[in-house]
């Protein structure tokens, strides 16, 4: 698959002799198959976080009549230009306007009409008194302060007019964004949807949490860290359960699902393994690649197509599940979700030591804290792939370059934030 005359295999491990590409190859043949998921007309109440595809302009102007800002009195300014507390202006009551009705009373010289907030204007009117400001005395408004022209009033098509940029093309749809759109009418808008993803854990020594575990066994964490790395993502999780090292059994498993998802993701039995599965399955020909990317954690992976939905072969290790993900799923689930595909970074002052095989990038999971200006990222613990209470206590994954041998206390790097770091 590689350039002609390049060699893609720019390293070797040095542990194995095994060639490698590099990360940013691997990412670019997983992403070259990837493109956004069809929109479809969506109701704004599951539209929530999803990604617009059109600019969306404003049926109607908004507000979309003139209303009062206030509980009070429609009035025509001039008649009680010179109304002060001990010079009230009185004014014939004319009628009261109801919410939610149109304004069938006009104000006419001489005259004032009762107005509730959000009530339309009436004709005539070019203020409202707030009823703070008048006493009524029978049939008649005393006016004890004047409003000024146009007070009070909210005029139609302040906020947005007709033929406005409600939300732009792109735009993932956050709570003001939806009430807008309520707003302007919309009951349905085209947005892509939430990617849904089949996700199965390949082991014989698997257990489901729940169950009695048993000697030798241990339970599939994998399902649950990929699902909750799915959600996080915005997409939709579909677990298709654990399949034991049978390559059948996880051939029928993944081509069943086929129909009611839009990518698959695998965990486990991708290495050289007698019984690793994926391979046994998927690695005489077909639409899977298996490669040894430079990367630590997560050097082997599987990926390519199964039924024409993208699949992603992760290895089993818990923490190379997490960094896989990261690095290879979730850009692929925001590219089909319509959103860009990066984890914000910060770079940061290390304190501890952050090593591993230099052919390699290496993630390594640290904790940032805020020192002052800085950030400092200090690691959470053991590097290797099976810790993986060293993620759930991090933060960041702080990225450790190829040919960089290591990095020390004081040494500044690049950390990918992939939890709120004013979070315990
Ligand atoms: P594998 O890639 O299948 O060789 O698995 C590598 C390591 O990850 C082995 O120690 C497995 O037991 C472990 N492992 C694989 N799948 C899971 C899983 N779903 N949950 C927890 N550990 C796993
Ligand atoms: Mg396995």
């Amino acid at each position: 698959m590689g350039g002609a005359g390049v060699s893609v295999h720019d390293h070797r491990d040095r542990e194995t002799g095994a060639p490698l590409i590099s990360l940013e190859e691997a990412v670019r043949r997983t992403m070259a198959g990837i493109a956004p998921l069809p929109p479809t007309d969506t109701p704004l109440g599951d539209a929530h976080d999803r990604v617009m595809v059109e600019d969306i302009r404003s049926p109607v102007d908004l507000p979309p009549f003139a209303s009062s800002a206030m509980d009070g009195y429609a009035v025509r300014s001039a008649d009680v230009d010179h109304a002060d507390p001990e010079h009230p202006v009185g004014l014939r009551m004319d009628g009261a306007v109801r919410l939610g009705r149109p304004a069938d009373v006009e104000v006419r010289p001489g005259g004032a009409v009762a107005v509730p907030t959000g009530g339309p204007v009436p004709a005539g009117a070019d203020a409202v008194v707030p009823v703070e400001h008048a006493v009524v005395e029978g049939m008649r408004l005393m006016v004890l302060r004047a409003p000024g022209r146009r007070r009070h009033i909210r005029p139609a098509g302040e906020d947005v007019a007709v033929g406005d940029l409600l939300v732009p093309a792109g735009r993932r749809l956050t709570a003001p964004d939806l009430g807008l759109l309520a707003s302007a009418g919309l009951a349905a808008v085209p947005v892509r949807p939430r990617a849904r993803v089949g996700i199965v854990s390949t082991g014989d020594e698997l257990v489901d949490p729940g169950q009695p575990r048993g000697d030798g066994r241990i339970y599939d964490a994998n399902s649950y860290t990929l699902q909750g790395a799915v959600r996080e993502a915005g997409g939709v999780p579909i677990l298709l359960g654990r399949v034991p090292d049978d390559p059948d059994r996880l051939a029928v498993t993944l081509v069943d699902a086929v129909p009611r998802v839009d990518v698959l993701v695998s965990s486990g039995g991708v290495s050289v393994g007698e019984r690793d599965p994926v391979k046994r399955a998927f690695g005489r020909g077909g639409g899977v690649e298996f490669v040894e990317v430079a990367m630590q954690p997560g050097k082997p992976q599987a990926f390519g197509t199964i039924g024409g939905r993208p699949y992603f072969g992760l290895p089993g290790n818990p923490v190379s599940v997490f960094v896989s993900f990261e690095v290879f799923v979730r850009p692929a689930l925001l590219r089909m979700m319509g959103r860009p595909g990066k984890r914000p970074s910060i770079t940061a002052t290390v304190e501890g030591e952050l090593g591993g095989p230099s052919e390699k990038v290496r993630f390594a999971r640290v904790r940032l804290r805020r020192r002052g200006e800085e950030w400092r990222a200090s690691p959470t613990g053991g590097w290797r792939s099976n810790l993986l209470a060293t993620v759930s206590r991090a933060n960041g994954l702080a990225v450790v370059p190829v040919g960089v041998e290591r990095l020390e206390t004081g040494d500044r790097c690049r950390v990918l934030v992939i939890r709120d770091p004013d979070e315990p």
